[in-house]
């Protein structure tokens, strides 16, 4: 066999070259359904829980059985997650001999194809998420993604992904080579036999812990295509479909925390809290506890917390597009100090206080002013600056965010005289999030402000959309 990997000459369009080029076979229809089903897949999944329905309507439920059952689901369940997942599809750790033995026959236990095909198909899905070259394009709706996919012909070929590493390595040749006889042994026979020499319950064994455990074994894996791409948060990144859920983990044995997988799929947690539901993870630790597993792999922290940050300020971002601002400076036209002053005849009209070079409309406020009305009145037309900012009352936060709001204007040569930035920026303003271009508009805006003390000597410089000042 080839150790050469498939894509190694792999072309950088490839994706899109193989969209556009290669034919996918046509919808699924009324008309073309029976052509189209895959009849192997099509009867184990919909003849196994026929099964299990029939056989427990005329057998009896022990509660060894019922035990036996629950145990057994985990033991082929984590044949999947820490073995055909964790370990091989995505080599998150190193496992001995023993180890990688167990849990291909405990993966086989679970029918759902030999190791090698399940983590070439399970490579593609995570290369190609939400492309038609993913096998389980979650895209492609909740049931096609969880059973459909494998209820018909694949629609394509999925994208290539290299298994040259499993093609080599012996536990997971041993277990393609002996697929059929293993399933029969670890997903039917061993569950009866236990139970049978167990507490003399093998029919029991057979329909409980063999078939009807198979079935739950099959959704609860499937779910990992289908639930995690739909039910949940996205706490890592919202560029795909993956999700994180509790929901999701407690039936999927840990697979639940699929947001983060996607992110750091290398990792051999899927949930990196300690209180997350991950038994998976739990095993794993626990072989390499005992010396069975080794060199796990874990994403540095870093690197983890860069990702949670940026959707928090994704978050943030969309409250802080929800909030009204006060105008830019950029849209507030610019007014000389005479002009300034001749509107002072108009004071009762419309009353004008200047602070921090900014000129303020105190008409809908003078009334509801917490220190009475009068102190404003005395600086209408004047410059309040020195009064505002604690020479009478040291102003509260929201005194600030709010005063912001009545600017109509800048005062010719006035806002350099502030040195403080800390004057003209209201503190709700001082930790705003900004998007990366916008980053250079900031700074344009700020360095416009600064160069007007440079000064023209024009009664009003509008810039942008300028107001008019004087009603
Ligand atoms: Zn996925
Ligand atoms: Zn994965």
């Amino acid at each position: 066999m080839s150790s050469v990997p498939v894509d190694i000459d792999i072309p950088d369009n490839y994706v899109a070259h193989t969209l556009q080029n290669s034919k996918a076979l046509p919808p699924i229809k009324f008309s073309n359904l029976l052509n189209e089903i895959n009849w192997l897949s099509f009867t184990i999944l919909i003849g196994t829980p026929i099964m299990g329905v029939v056989g427990a309507m005329n057998t009896p439920l022990r509660w060894e059985t019922m035990l036996w059952s629950i145990v057994y689901y985990y033991f082929t369940g984590l044949g999947i997650t820490a073995g055909y997942h964790r370990l091989w599809a995505h080599r998150s750790y190193n496992a001995s001999k023993p180890l990688q033995y167990f849990l291909a026959f405990a993966g086989a236990g679970a029918v759902e194809g030999s190791i090698k095909w399940w983590s070439r198909g399970h490579r593609a899905h995570h290369r190609y998420t939400d492309t038609d070259l993913d096998p389980y394009n979650a895209h492609r709706g909740f049931f096609y993604s969880h059973i459909g996919w494998m209820l018909v012909k694949p629609r394509r070929r999925p994208g290539v992904a290299d298994v040259s590493d499993l093609s080599k390595n012996p536990a997971v040749k041993w277990q393609h080579r002996f697929y059929l006889p293993l399933i029969i042994l670890a997903a039917f026979v061993v569950p009866s036999v236990v139970a049978h020499y167990g507490w003399g319950d093998a029919r029991g064994g057979f329909v409980y812990a063999g078939v009807l455990r198979l079935c739950f074994v099959h959704h609860s894996t499937f779910c990992v295509n289908s639930l995690a791409h739909w039910l949940g948060e996205s706490p890592f990144d919202d560029k795909h479909t993956p999700r994180d859920h509790l929901i999701t983990a407690l039936v999927t044995v840990g697979e639940g925390y699929h947001n983060f997988h996607h992110q750091f799929p290398m990792d051999y947690r899927n949930a990196i809290k300690w209180y997350q539901y991950d038994p998976t993870k739990w095993f794993i630790k626990s072989m390499q506890m005992v010396g069975l597993a080794s060199h796990l792999k874990v994403f540095p922290e870093n690197e983890i917390r860069k990702g949670q940050l940026t959707m928090e300020l994704k978050r943030l971002r969309e409250d802080q597009e929800k909030i009204v601002w006060p105008a830019s400076t950029n849209d507030l036209p610019v007014i000389s100090y005479d002009s300034f002053s001749a509107v002072q005849a108009q004071a009762a009209k419309r009353p004008l206080v200047l602070i921090a070079g900014f000129i303020h409309d105190v008409s809908t406020f003078m009334e509801e002013h917490p220190g009475g009305a009068h102190l404003i009145k005395r600086f209408i037309a004047k410059d309040a600056t020195t009064a505002f900012f604690g020479g009478i009352y040291d102003h509260s936060n929201a005194a600030h965010n709010l005063l912001a709001m009545k600017r109509v204007g800048v005062l010719l040569g006035g806002a350099p005289h502030i040195l403080d930035i800390a004057k003209q920026v209201p503190p709700s303003q001082r930790l705003k999030i900004a998007r990366y271009q916008e980053l250079a508009s900031v700074k344009a805006d700020y360095e416009s402000t600064t160069a007007w003390s440079e000064g023209e000597d024009d009664d009003v410089v509008p810039r942008g959309k300028a107001r008019k000042l004087v009603a």
